[in-house]
């Protein structure tokens, strides 16, 4: 496939070359975009966990065994952080904007780092996320207003 942006030519079956690309290309999303690889709405919690953990193994993350359970929560804690930042450099809570580096930035950037850091943790760790979400999401339905809190 050849990207409509540069002429860059990619393997349709490379999916890790493709984002190699994209990284190196603030342009080339809107490539990705025309091949359906990015398609809003089409990303189930499985895919996230899958895609998640397993592009973490494939750049190295995992090499000297399963991470350390409390590091990847703090990792997680950070992208909160990284979050809270943007608000206060006084970005809009939905911008996505690029670095000079090419690399995505913003409040939903950084919501997408925490989501994927949490679905990498539950890859790793072999945590039956997409289950969880259904029981709690259902069980809130059952919740009184405010959970019976003030606030
Ligand atoms: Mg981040």
């Amino acid at each position: 496939m050849k990207c409509n942006t540069c002429g860059h030519e990619s393997n349709p079956e490379d999916y890790q070359e493709a984002r190699e690309h994209y990284l190196a290309s603030n342009e080339a999303i809107e490539t990705l975009k025309d091949w359906g690889w990015i398609e809003p709405g089409a990303l189930t919690v499985k895919d996230l966990i899958e895609e998640s953990h397993g592009t973490a193994k494939s750049k190295g993350w995992y090499d000297e065994g399963t991470r350390n359970f409390g590091e990847l929560i703090a990792l997680c804690h950070s992208e909160l952080s990284e979050t809270l930042e943007e608000v206060r450099a006084g970005r809009a809570l939905a911008e996505i904007y690029h670095e000079a580096s090419g690399k995505p930035a913003g409040v939903a950037i950084e919501l997408a780092d925490l989501l994927i850091r949490v679905a990498d943790l539950c890859g790793a760790h072999g945590i039956p996320l997409e289950e969880a979400l259904r029981m709690k999401m259902a069980y809130n339905l059952t919740r009184p207003t405010k959970h019976g809190k003030a606030f």
